[in-house]
């Protein structure tokens, strides 16, 4: 009998005990444990918590990794910044002369190009008072500015060198063909006035305000250089419409030299002299215009 009741109670552990464990699953959250949990279950999560804790670990390590990455390429960033800023750095002047003189030829400036037109020419002689002809005064007065200008280190072009006659338009298209900085062309002046004398300049009255400022410099430095100069009567810079101030594109003026039709002034014009202080003092202004 105790044998029979010892079988049966083995027999129902075995049956009934793994049924009331299968009926009792564990929870899900483990948070909502109670605190007396048994050690089994402590146990059970062990493993978990050294997995998540190595998750972290590893998780962390693998945050540090793109640290270290993101400092070494801002070392090397930076790095690039201060070559940059080496490269971008501008030589001084002693730098740059030596570069020159080791590679580059001396800068040498090109001479300033003046076009002198000597006025009228040929059967046009201009103002006529007996012996004294204005184009043969102009071509004179040409030819010695052309000298004083070259001893000043100026190019110059005449646009007539002899006694032909040269139409405006044609004058005007040898400066602009030249593409000269300066026009100056020569004339004598006449007036129905024999007491109207001096020496006087005009420059373009319709003009680039570039352009018409440039002439009126150089203008006003010539009749401050006759007046010191020559000793002559200054009548001053005053704008015209001639062909050739209209249509040259360059700084351009167009000089009197003095009146023909008065005595006084005429007996002064044919005498060499006179005009040669008249070519000088017109270099002169315009070298204290360009070597400022
Ligand atoms: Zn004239």
């Amino acid at each position: 009998m105790n044998f029979f009741l010892l079988r049966t109670f083995l027999l129902f552990c075995t049956v009934a005990l793994p049924m009331q464990s299968a009926a009792s699953p564990a929870p899900k959250n483990p948070t909502h444990r109670s605190a007396g949990s048994n050690a089994k279950k402590n146990a059970s999560l062990k493993p978990k918590r050294s997995i998540q804790k190595s998750k972290t670990t590893f998780s962390k390590s693998s945050v540090k990794k793109p640290q270290l990455n993101k400092n070494l390429a801002l070392k090397t960033k930076s790095a690039k910044v201060s070559t940059q800023s080496v490269k971008k750095q501008k030589p001084n002047k002693k730098q740059k002369a030596k570069a020159r003189a080791k590679t580059q030829q001396p800068v040498v400036k090109k001479p300033r190009l003046i076009v002198i037109d000597p006025g009228h020419g040929g059967l046009d002689k201009g103002a006529c008072v007996k012996e004294c002809t204005e184009k043969m005064l102009c071509l004179m007065t040409a030819l010695m500015l052309k000298k004083e200008l070259n001893e000043k280190g100026f190019r110059v072009l005449l646009t007539r060198t002899s006694d032909i006659f040269i139409p405006l338009k044609k004058r005007t298209t040898i400066a602009n063909s030249a593409k000269c900085d300066l026009f100056i062309s020569l004339h004598f002046n006449s007036a129905p006035s024999a007491s109207a004398n001096g020496v006087e300049v005009f420059i373009p009255r319709y003009s680039s305000s570039i352009r018409k400022t440039n002439s009126k410099s150089i203008a006003e430095k010539i009749t401050r250089r006759c007046k010191a100069i020559m000793k002559s009567n200054c009548r001053g810079v005053k704008e015209a419409n001639f062909t050739v101030l209209r249509e040259t594109s360059m700084p351009a003026m167009l000089v009197e030299g003095g009146f023909i039709t008065n005595d006084k002034e005429r007996k002064k014009l044919l005498n060499p002299v006179y005009l040669q202080s008249l070519s000088k003092a017109v270099a002169e202004g315009v070298a204290l215009h360009f070597k400022k």
